[in-house]
């Protein structure tokens, strides 16, 4: 059975972390900064991906995905500062990584 506490704290901002279902696909997104892993038919896979801080370049991969994903919401919806907020945040742990 699928758990939300089993989920590790988010390892970008230590937001929750929750699991996302849309049809017969999961992933993992951060309630928070709303990170979000790639989907799959497997949850057990993502939890040990969002859990394994060792296979963090997988992360880091999605987590440019999602980056570029709202760079391109922000250019087409307008910046708004919550967004925009996110935007920074999210770059500034690249940058780190
Ligand atoms: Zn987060």
């Amino acid at each position: 059975m699928l758990s939300d506490d089993d989920l590790k704290p988010c390892p970008f901002c230590n937001g929750r972390a929750r699991f996302v279902q849309g049809g017969d696909l999961y992933s993992v997104c951060c309630i928070n900064c709303h990170v979000e892993t790639d989907t799959s038919e497997n949850p057990d896979v993502l939890m040990d991906l969002w859990n394994s801080r060792n296979h963090h370049t997988e992360l880091l991969k999605h987590f440019k995905d999602c980056l570029h994903t709202l760079h391109l919401a922000m250019q087409a919806n307008g910046v708004e500062p919550d967004c925009y907020a996110r935007y920074q945040r999210w770059q500034a742990f690249i940058q780190n990584a």
